[in-house]
């Protein structure tokens, strides 16, 4: 794997801490929770627990995110039948990315810096693309020119058909 920059690149020093750390989307005094607040964008799937929905402004067709119902911030205080629900969710999930065609690996990233409602990243890293493995996918997504949203919505629907088709 390596970077989506020409070498070499320049380590520098971490900042200075920030505690207390400033409050995320959705938590007391940050931005209000896009996802409760209607702002993300719509879900092509779902089911009692979790919401599946495209990307915009990416790179990778194939992309999207699901997060969860209601307001949990994490899998630490996720009721039981959630957390198992997540397990056969992001089955179905992954499963519908590869019958795309052209998937090396499903990638699975919940960063939780953002926005403090649940939400899980499930990123295709394109079949042969040997140098975006590992951590460098986010990179290289980033990096990469941005395809149309309506070409992140059309493959997302695609996953969406895929999931519900597998019942
Ligand atoms: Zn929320």
């Amino acid at each position: 794997m390596s970077l989506p920059y020409e070498e070499p690149l320049v380590p520098r020093a971490p900042g200075d801490r920030v505690i207390p750390e400033p409050p995320r989307r959705g938590e007391p005094g940050g931005e209000p929770c896009g996802i409760c607040g209607g702002q993300a964008t719509e879900a092509l799937w779902r089911d009692d627990h979790f919401t599946l929905h495209p990307a915009v402004q990416g790179s990778l067709p194939g992309t999207v995110w699901l997060a969860s119902a209601e307001h949990y911030d994490s899998f630490a205080d996720m009721p039981d039948a959630a957390t198992a629900d997540f397990g056969r969710v992001a089955a179905k999930v992954e499963r519908a990315i590869l019958s795309l065609g052209g998937v090396g690996r499903v990638h699975l990233y919940r960063w939780g810096d953002g926005g403090a409602h649940f939400h899980v990243w499930f990123i295709p890293r394109p079949e042969g693309m040997l140098e975006a493995r590992g951590m460098m996918l986010p990179l290289w997504e980033d990096a990469l020119p941005n395809v149309t949203d309506e070409e992140l919505a059309a493959a997302a629907q695609r996953v969406a058909d895929a999931m519900a088709a597998a019942g």
